[in-house]
């Protein structure tokens, strides 16, 4: 007899964790096939405060508090000299204003845990190779990866299959769905270190996004964790961060070398776990759902790392997913583009405008403008703590005019106060030169 289980999640990252919760917990049964054998190591590490939200309603929020992980309270930006930063709990939207810095191999691991705790089936070293929706149900073929077991595909039926393959992409490259990103190819290299930082400014409750003071579209990570390490990574344009050589380590060090605030900040720092790159990553669908699937996290959709907003995309797409889906399968007729994916997009599109703004410059001047009015901030705040579908805020729900408006009025301000500075110190060097003329003439005359 074909196996089948009621509904099969692609992937036990954050997004396929928090999907089997939500559906476990409305009564239905869930199973996970994923690839990996956990704990493994994953990237993304920094998470937003609205990912909480969906954590909480998971039930899971117990063990992840109790997992120790670095609390976090906001981020924090530097350029040269420059420094600011936004704190999580001034925010305009509602919703929690912390969160976490993770060691990923552990957070997902505490996920996939509680999933199984609530009953979900996880079935680790399973790795899904076929799909088909064609038929009556869908069917997948799944094979046993675990060593010696016997790795012939399997079939198994189901009544959905939710994809939250992350850069598996199972689902986009089986059912020919992969778009490319709008977004310019990025690379990263990072490293975890034994950071040693003893600088009694630095914040080790907040992300830190250093630029490249030469390089304004280089940028860096620095994600303190609760064990003294941190998490270090550069970001630019694949041609440019390549350009410096051949070796992962030494190219990172080449460009931290070359940001003073963050080479300041490292001083003391231990390297000793060798540096990984990825590039590419940034993805995009031609759809998000078809009939018996619908696609999750990463496995649809990813803009940039520079905001943190991966995990909480994941999440996000979770639970629109799951309630659409809970009411589906309980005999309702559900509209999965305006119930699914139109309310999803509409938080990526507001990321994205930011992180285009980020490399354009025009949210750096915002990010960086010294005498912002503290509403204006709050509302900021919100988008860079996650809360990017709140259209109460100005700058979510019009979020290009508004950007683009207020980097119009920051600059405006810069440079008027870069001119009235620069003329007062014009004027201050006159009335010195006045007041010393007879001075220089009395030290003359003796
Ligand atoms: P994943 O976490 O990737 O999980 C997918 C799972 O599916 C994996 O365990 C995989 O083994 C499994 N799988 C794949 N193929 C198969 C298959 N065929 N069969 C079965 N299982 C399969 N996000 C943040 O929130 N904060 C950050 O600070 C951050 N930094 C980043 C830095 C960089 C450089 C990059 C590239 C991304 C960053 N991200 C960050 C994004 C983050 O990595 C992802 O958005 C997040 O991991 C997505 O979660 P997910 O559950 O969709 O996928």
């Amino acid at each position: 007899m074909q196996e089948h289980h009621e509904i099969v999640v692609i992937g036990a990252g954050p997004a396929g964790a928090i999907a089997a919760a939500l559906l476990q917990r409305r009564g239905h049964k869930v199973t996970i096939f994923e690839r990996q054998r956990f704990p493994r190591f994953s990237i993304g590490e920094s998470l937003l405060a609205h990912c909480l939200e969906f954590v909480e309603e998971a039930g899971m929020m117990d063990a992840v508090r109790a997992a120790g992980f670095q609390e976090k309270n906001g981020a924090a930006f530097a350029c040269g000299d420059r420094y600011t930063d936004f704190d999580f709990r001034d925010k305009f939207s509602p919703g929690p204003g912390t969160t976490f810095q993770v060691l990923r191999s552990r957070f997902d691991q505490v996920l996939a845990d509680e999933a199984a705790r609530q009953g979900v089936q996880v079935h680790y070293e399973h790795e899904v190779v076929a799909a088909d929706f064609d038929g009556a149900e869908p069917w997948l073929e799944v094979r046993d990866v675990r060593p010696g077991a016997d790795a012939t595909p399997r079939r198994i039926s189901t009544r959905f299959v939710l994809d939250a393959s992350g850069y598996g992409r199972v689902l986009a490259r089986m059912l020919d769905l992969e778009r490319p990103s709008k977004l310019p190819p990025r690379r990263a290299i990072f490293t975890h270190i034994e950071d040693r930082i003893d600088d009694p400014a630095f914040d080790r409750q907040k992300i830190l996004i250093s630029v490249h003071p030469e390089h304004e579209d280089v940028w860096f990570w620095t994600i303190p964790f609760s064990n003294g390490r941190c998490s270090l990574g550069v970001v630019g344009a694949e041609e440019k961060i390549n350009a410096a050589g051949t070796d992962l380590m030494a190219t990172l060090r080449h460009w931290v070398d070359g940001a003073p605030n963050l080479k300041r900040v490292l001083a003391n720092a231990v390297w000793d776990t060798p540096a990984n790159t990825i590039g590419g990553y940034s993805a995009s669908v031609t759809s998000l759902h078809g009939r018996g699937w619908a696609l999750l996290g990463n496995a649809a959709e990813f803009l940039d790392p520079v905001f943190s907003s991966g995990v909480t995309i994941a999440m996000h797409s979770s639970k629109l997913a799951t309630e659409c889906l809970d009411r589906q399968l309980r005999g309702e007729t559900v509209d999965w583009e305006a119930d699914f994916a139109a309310p999803l997009m509409l938080g990526v599109q507001c990321f994205r405008t930011y992180v285009q703004g980020w490399y354009e410059g025009s949210f750096r001047d915002v990010v960086f403008f010294e005498n912002a009015q503290p509403q204006i901030r709050a509302m900021i705040s919100s988008i860079l703590a996650g809360y990017a579908w709140d259209e109460r805020n100005p700058f979510v729900a019009e979020h290009e005019r508004r950007l683009a408006m207020l980097a119009e009025v920051c600059r405006g301000l810069t440079s008027r106060r870069a001119a009235q500075a620069e003329a007062e110190a014009k004027a201050a060097a006159a009335a010195n030169a006045t007041t010393e003329t007879p001075q220089l003439a009395s030290a003359a005359a003796d």
